[in-house]
């Protein structure tokens, strides 16, 4: 069976982008207006011939109100199907409130999460990812999504085999 990741983090911070650069495909809506991709979305990616399912979904914000309780549902069933998730955090924003309580989601449902530190363009990405690690992650890649920075040296860690 083909390895399931799935992309999860707060509204905004890339996860669409990422999936659409990870599939080669626009399917995802990527949006400026936060939490628009609202369901589950799966793709399948290839990288050196292999091939992967990416599950999109509309962001975990760690608040359990209304419309963001089903974003998080889905995002936390996003989380069961996968084998591997990529937790994304934004490196122009900064930590969050919101990035702590869903590295604890994360951490109480014991799958295997790498950090992803998007939007790193236009800065020095290590300065940028430096907040992050307080998070606790042993895993942290670098990234630029929209510019399609890091994704492939990402792939390479998450598949070392391939
Ligand atoms: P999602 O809500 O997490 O799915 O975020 P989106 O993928 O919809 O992206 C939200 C906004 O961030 C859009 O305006 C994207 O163009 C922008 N964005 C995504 N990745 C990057 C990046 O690497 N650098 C910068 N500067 N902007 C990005
Ligand atoms: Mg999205």
């Amino acid at each position: 069976p083909r390895p399931v990741i799935a992309l999860v983090g707060r509204p905004n911070v890339g996860k669409s982008t990422l999936f659409n650069q990870m599939t080669r495909t626009r399917d995802a809506l990527v949006a400026d207006f936060s939490g628009l991709t609202r369901d589950r979305k799966y793709g399948e990616g290839r990288y050196e011939g292999h091939r992967f399912i990416v599950i999109d979904t509309g962001g975990l914000s760690g608040d359990d109100a209304g419309l963001d309780a089903e974003m998080a549902r889905q995002s936390l069933q996003a989380v069961d199907e996968a084998d591997q998730v990529l937790f994304l955090v934004d490196g122009r924003a900064g930590l969050t409130a919101g990035d702590h309580l869903i590295a604890e989601q994360l951490r109480r449902h014991g799958k295997p999460a790498h950090l992803v530190v998007n939007k790193t363009d236009g800065q020095d990405p290590e300065m940028a990812a430096a907040e992050f690690y307080e998070l606790g992650y042993e895993s942290v890649f670098l990234i630029a999504a929209s510019h399609n920075r890091g994704v492939r040296s990402m792939l390479e860690s998450l598949f070392p085999d391939m």
